[in-house]
């Protein structure tokens, strides 16, 4: 196993054997060694440690490293300098920053992510995020998502799922009970609490923005809307085609429906007066949704954000004044181990294919709802009841 000995930031300042930490070994330098060196890409240059071993510069970047001359004569030394350059230059390739080798196995590396987490992963990962086959995950930032996803609907996420289920975490609601729900369930609302027996959407209400594509048309736009229940259940009442997908950019928990509906009509007036242009007219989208107003070009999505920021704003202030320990902090000091998430998941999927955006072709597929039950159409348009519109 070779030594490495000088780092690559060295590598074009010409060294003598003598800087470096090494100790020379007397004795002849064999010209077969040297010869044998030189076809292979080294220039040997000394005898160093003991009697078995020779320093060699590489011919190709200019690094030196310690080989056994057993290895000169009848392998192919290679040099580590070279190969650290390429494992960072693959992880630039994989928009990851190249931290340097895992002292603890040597098929591992470490590398900064995008996110600024650090994590380790195996080269041969690296390689395929590379090659675009796979997208790396940040467990961090999952957690942190998870619990900010739990935080808008009253629970704090405390773990992994005790059962030992992957689509499953362990959740404590305000009231103190804890419990097991699906991440999906949660991401949505759909967690009522065992424990006080609140039901979370029998009151409140969500106003969501919605990020609306139709690749067959080439339409995309975005949609403001407020409901009493997840959205998910009812994606398909918007009457969109089977190939359309629709991404939940942001979901606003609401204290109550009469809330969720004044705010929403009080955005939507400011919107049209503010940016008028950002409004789609009803015929550019009539045939692909059964809505009437209140959808917004693709670019007005700054102004939509921020509109929900300012409502979400008042939300928590006015939670916190209720009850200080509803709302609890979020942030998490970057760089945790990974506890929830296998580092090399062969299953990573592209991050093309975002957790939230999904096709109504699965709800197709759903065992369609009796067309008695009238209430449900369109709950995203429903207005509240007493109101006018
Ligand atoms: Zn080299
Ligand atoms: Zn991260
Ligand atoms: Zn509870």
């Amino acid at each position: 196993m070779s030594t490495t000995i000088l780092s690559p930031r060295n590598i074009r300042t010409p060294l003598a054997v003598s800087d470096l930490p090494l100790v020379i070994y007397p004795g002849p330098i064999h010209d077969h060694w040297t010869q044998a060196a030189r076809t292979k890409g080294f220039d040997l240059i000394a005898r160093v440690r003991d009697r078995l071993h020779v320093a060699l510069r590489c011919q190709t970047c200019g690094g030196i490293h310690t080989a056994r001359h057993s290895v000169v004569m009848s392998a192919q030394p290679l040099c580590p300098h070279c190969i650290e350059a390429r494992w960072r230059q693959t992880a630039l390739t994989a928009n990851l920053t190249w931290l340097g080798r895992d002292q603890d196995h040597r098929h591992y590396g470490r590398y900064r992510l995008a996110c600024g987490h650090e994590v380790r992963r195996q080269f041969a990962f690296i390689e395929r995020i590379a090659a675009g086959a796979v997208a790396v995950r940040c467990a961090a930032c999952l957690v942190q998502r998870e619990e900010a996803e739990a935080a808008r609907f009253g629970w704090s996420r405390l773990g992994r799922d005790p059962q030992g289920n992957a689509s499953y975490r362990l959740y404590r609601h305000t009231c103190g009970h804890e419990q097991r729900i699906a991440v999906a369930n949660v991401r949505w609302g759909q967690c009522d609490c065992a424990g006080c027996g609140q039901s979370w959407t029998a009151k409140p209400s969500y106003i969501y923005l919605l990020d609306i594509r139709h690749s067959g048309t080439g339409r995309h736009v975005l949609k403001i809307g407020y409901s009493a229940r997840p959205v998910k259940r009812h994606k398909h009442q918007l009457g969109l085609p089977k190939d359309a997908l629709v991404e939940v950019l942001r979901v606003v928990a609401m204290p109550t429906g009469h809330d969720a509906c004044t705010r929403e009509k009080a955005a939507h007036a400011d919107l049209r007066l503010t940016h008028p242009e950002s409004i789609v007219p009803h015929p550019d989208y009539a045939d692909l949704m059964n809505v009437v107003s209140e959808v917004y070009r693709p670019e007005s999505l700054p102004f939509l954000q921020e509109t929900l920021d300012r409502i979400e704003a008042d939300i928590v202030d006015a939670a916190r004044i209720r009850t200080p320990d509803l709302i609890s902090p979020l942030s998490r000091t970057a760089g945790l181990p990974d506890p929830e998430i296998m580092p090399d998941d062969p299953d990573s999927r592209p991050s093309t294919v975002s957790p939230r955006r999904f096709s109504a072709r699965t709800h197709a597929r759903r065992k369609p709802q009796p067309r008695t039950i009238s209430r449900d159409r369109s709950p995203i348009l429903r207005r509240h009841p007493g109101r006018p519109g």
